[in-house]
């Protein structure tokens, strides 16, 4: 079970300011970067006002391919995506993983729908069924995909 922690939202931003290395900003192309912007903030209000059941932190953006390298070889498997196959490659994907009072979950429990909602409202989706914290922006990769090789 994952514990609650005090919901206020100057401890929320305080919480998020902490974390807020994890993703290298200038490396999401602008036109995405925008969107993820807003929505991280958007996250950390909408917890703090319970409307959001958990809060989402982002956590991973922009991977250079050998870091996708690295990822595609991890096991037990958490990506199909080689080097250039991920929007993470391209800037224009951000992994939005809950905070808690235990540090990060990627439990079941966790308000997934939430997030797929909150992105939804800034223009991004929750594309892959068992990625959840995946979002990623389909004005962008609707255009790179083709670039990728990719159908
Ligand atoms: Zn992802």
């Amino acid at each position: 079970m994952v514990q609650d922690f005090d919901r206020t939202l100057v401890r929320a931003q305080a919480i998020a300011a902490e974390h807020s290395d994890r993703v290298r900003w200038e490396e999401v192309i602008p036109y995405s970067r925008t969107k993820f912007v807003a929505l991280a903030r958007s996250l950390v209000s909408g917890w703090a006002e319970r409307d959001i059941e958990s809060l989402f932190l982002p956590f991973d953006g922009h991977r250079t391919p050998s870091e996708q390298a690295k990822l595609f070889l991890k096991r037990p498997r958490v990506t199909n995506a080689r080097p250039w196959q991920s929007p993470h490659n391209w800037g224009c994907a951000v992994d939005f993983v809950a905070f808690t009072a235990d540090g990060w979950s990627w439990d079941a429990n966790e308000d997934w729908d939430g997030l797929g909602s909150y992105a939804a409202a800034h223009g991004l989706t929750q594309p892959i069924k068992w990625d959840r914290p995946h979002i990623e922006d389909p004005g962008a990769w609707t255009i790179i995909r083709p670039l990728a090789g990719l159908r």
